[in-house]
């Protein structure tokens, strides 16, 4: 399997394609682009038919093959998916739970950091382990969060011997239980920045260490965040689990997605482009709507974020949405420039009617603001007595909304506890952690604090990725 990147031109030379190891630890592809695959791969009935009775990481193993193909083989895939999923607390690992009389929820949070997010880098950390143990390289991973990601970066790649993650959050910006399940992670190879800013302010910093090419280089950067194309392969097996438990191939589905940066809804899309008989997918946004407000105009507009109740679904612009781009202009890569070029220059672009309509043959947007998803909360609660975090909570408002013939799937993204307030406010009852997290409050942390200055985070960056002596890393984070 060979993949290209999203502004690849036929003509215009740039990279060609590469193989799963080199998108892997590239992220980005050279000319600005997000990698895809240069051809889907086809399950046809038949081969659907033969995956319904797999489990989880068995399932895993066979739908990531062909995207792994050349590189990875689906033994060692199967090996690395049971020692992924096993650190899930459920022995479903991605359990269905109906909600009525066509609707169902997918919990997604059942990963050591509470958040859907597991999925793909409990897997991701160790394809990152057997590619650089292959190569006999290291990588530095530096990314930014404002919340989730940050926590399950860092528990996918702790203790791993060729990596060094650090991750930067803004100081006094992240809830307390996010903040713990960073800074009680006390591995010699994490290193969690507290940068006195904003989350704006730490991509920023995180961007210019990036851009920064001989800084790359010399640290070999890696990022995690939700462009990598590994992180959306990961995710397309949870929609095929889900559609074989509730008859597909012979039945079709409908998903509802609470979305942000278009990685979870996209893998859906992939998901479908693969064989998956799914009807449509639901792509549903909180008061930052630029994707819900495309899907109905064909205009892509930027509008500065709102913060709200469900923190990770507040983007500006949403980075994997590019990828939908490139299928609906056919995979033309020069149009996708043009148009990446136009919103950064005028922060708006719109397609024609013709890629609108291809889009809405697959997509339909919904909106739902604080107001609508603490009432979708308390109503869950009231009509089911199962508890949803706010992420979740716009989705079922977004089912509301809807009306299928299908199985609907609502995919629950992040456990009730990792947002108490909001889930106690809608209902009356605070979310109680898992067991093993239960002492989370009383952990001890270890962060470092540093001002928002790039040169103070390369220098901490440079002297603790231990690419020298590895003992002289130990305890440097203190
Ligand atoms: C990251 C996240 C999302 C958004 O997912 P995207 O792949 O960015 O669209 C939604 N809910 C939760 C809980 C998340 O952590």
């Amino acid at each position: 399997m060979r993949y290209i990147s999203t502004r690849h031109t036929k003509e215009g030379g740039g990279p060609g394609p590469v193989g799963f190891d080199d998108v892997l630890l590239a992220g980005l592809a050279r000319d600005g682009g997000l990698y895809v695959p240069a051809r889907w791969p086809a399950l046809n009935a038949r081969a659907l038919d033969a995956l319904a009775a797999l489990d989880y990481p068995t399932l895993a193993a066979r739908v990531l093959a062909p995207f792994t193909a050349g590189v990875i083989d689906e033994r060692t895939l199967l090996a690395m998916a049971k020692d992924a999923y096993a650190s899930f607390d459920h022995p479903a690992t991605a359990p269905l739970i109906q909600l009525g009389p066509n609707r169902w929820l997918l919990e997604l949070f059942h990963g050591p950091t509470l958040a859907f997010k597991d999925f793909a880098l409990q897997f991701l950390g160790r394809l990152f382990d057997h590619v650089l143990a292959k190569r006999g390289a290291r990588l530095t991973i530096v990314g930014a969060t404002s919340g989730d990601t940050g926590s399950a970066a860092i528990a996918a790649c702790r203790g791993r011997a060729n990596l060094s993650v650090f991750i930067l959050h803004p100081h006094g910006r992240v809830s307390e239980v996010q903040r713990r399940q960073m800074t009680s992670v006390l591995d010699d190879n994490v290193h969690n920045i507290a940068i006195d800013g904003s989350f704006d302010d730490c991509q920023a910093l995180v961007k210019a260490m990036f851009n920064d090419l001989a800084f790359r280089d010399q640290l070999s950067l890696g990022a995690i965040n939700s462009i990598n194309w590994a992180r959306v392969a990961a995710q397309i097996v949870y929609y095929v689990y889900a559609a074989l438990r509730l008859g597909a191939p012979a039945r079709h589905v409908a998903f509802v997605v609470p979305t942000g940066n278009f990685g979870n809804v996209y893998a859906g899309y992939a998901a479908r482009q693969i064989g998956l008989p799914i009807k449509r997918l639901h792509v549903a946004t909180n008061v930052n709507d630029i994707l819900a407000r495309f899907l109905a105009s064909g205009a892509y507009q930027r509008a500065g974020v709102t913060p709200s109740l469900s923190p990770s679904m507040d983007i500006e612009v949403a980075s994997n949405f590019e990828r939908l781009l490139f299928e609906l202009h056919g995979g033309d890569g020069a149009v996708v420039r043009k148009l990446m070029d136009q919103l950064g220059t005028e922060g708006r672009f719109a397609v024609g009617a013709a890629e609108l309509e291809s889009a809405r043959q697959v997509f339909r947007g919904h909106r739902a603001d604080d107001t609508a998803a603490l009432d979708a909360i308390a109503r869950t609660y009231k009509e089911t007595g199962h508890l949803i975090d706010p992420h979740t909570a716009a989705g079922i408002a977004a089912a509301d909304e809807t009306e299928e013939d299908v199985p609907l799937i609502c995919l629950a993204t992040a456990h009730p506890a990792k947002f108490p307030d909001a889930v106690e406010r809608a209902t009356g009852v605070t979310p109680k952690l898992p067991e093993r997290l239960a002492d989370l409050l009383e952990r001890p942390e270890r962060a470092t604090r540093l001002p928002n200055d790039l040169s103070r985070v390369k220098e901490f960056v440079r002297s603790h990725a231990g690419l020298g002596d590895a003992r002289r890393t130990a305890g440097g984070a203190r």
